[in-house]
């Protein structure tokens, strides 16, 4: 019996697990991302952590695999944070390997989430499925045959940013009119602080739920009021599951999947989500095209990516 080493590198968590030969985790913890400490208290933060479950593994430990929340170079195996100083071009598996003195390799967050959901999760037992993560922002990955699909720059599944309109706030990837800017975590929080500027009385329950204060309304604040039944709050994820499905089903013409898996913290919204992205989808429907590609949402939660670290591990140790 051998055990791999698991990391989740994420701009607001960050977790590391064990798993064992059969991709079953052992032991995880979490640990909010301190964000002021850039990358070398991440670095501290992960030897520690690792370090520890290192040393409760009763089997040896053979690779290790890193899910990273931002831009990856995969080639090169570097990485480059927007949102955390310290990380530019950064070698991190080659850091992993001396800092933990085992074959290590990185995947982006979207990439390491279908991988996650592919062999752990709602994709078991598929030939294809793309994976959306929902979160601050939306990412995406591909994976067919048990391979992800990167393309000719390693871009390929960044579905966040299809453009899908002639206006739209600016998005993060310096574009305009991206999906990622009418239906990601950010967008879903902005849509119930303009509703509560221009009519608090109509999100009264969003702005109880939200410390009282408008300016406090999360895209979790908007998903528990609408699964309450809070009509502003449905309203709001009524619109976001439009243009996510606008996004879903644009990957279904593309490559038409067994699943699509819907991912990410904002995923944890549940049906409130997911049944205005299965209505608007049945509203979109082509008499003459037609698709048996199931929308879903992840199993893993918020783990995606850490299985998907995990079956990363697995992999390089020859599981
Ligand atoms: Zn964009």
């Amino acid at each position: 019996m051998n055990n791999v080493l698991a990391i989740d590198i994420g701009g607001t968590n960050s977790r590391v697990g064990l798993f064992d030969e059969q991709g079953r985790r052992l032991m995880i913890t979490e640990s909010e991302t301190r964000r002021d400490g850039g990358r070398e208290w991440m670095q501290e933060h992960l030897v520690k952590q690792c370090g520890d479950l290192l040393a409760k593994s009763d089997y040896p430990v053979k690779a290790c695999g890193i899910s990273f929340g931002g831009p990856v170079d995969f080639q090169r195996q570097t990485v480059t944070s927007v949102h955390v100083p310290g990380w530019k071009d950064f070698a991190l598996a080659e850091w992993g390997q001396n800092a933990f003195h085992l074959p290590c390799q990185v995947e982006n967050d979207a990439n390491a989430g279908a991988l996650g959901e592919g062999q752990f999760g709602a994709g078991r037992g598929t030939n294809s499925l793309f994976y959306f993560t929902l979160s601050t922002g939306i990412g995406g990955g591909y994976v067919a045959d048990g391979r992800i699909v990167r393309g000719r720059d390693g871009v390929a599944g960044e579905v966040g940013h299809i453009p899908v309109s002639d206006s739209g706030a600016p998005c993060s990837c310096g574009a305009r009119g991206c999906l990622e800017v009418f239906c990601s975590g950010t967008a879903i929080a902005e849509r119930g602080r303009e509703w509560g500027r221009r009519r608090p009385e109509g999100v009264a329950r969003m702005i109880e739920l939200s410390a009282g204060q408008v300016e406090e309304i999360t895209a979790k604040t908007v998903a528990l009021a609408a699964a309450e039944g809070d009509p502003t709050a449905v309203t709001i994820m009524k619109e976001v599951g439009r243009w996510l499905a606008r996004g879903v089903l644009t990957i279904v013409r593309i490559v038409n999947p067994d699943r699509v898996v819907l991912g990410g913290g904002v995923s944890q919204a549940g049906v409130v989500l997911l049944n205005p992205v299965r209505e608007a989808l049945q509203e979109f429907e082509s008499p003459t095209i037609k698709y048996s590609t199931e929308i879903v949402l992840a199993e893993l939660g918020t783990l995606s990516p850490l299985y998907g670290a995990a079956a990363v591990a697995l992999k390089l140790s020859g599981n």
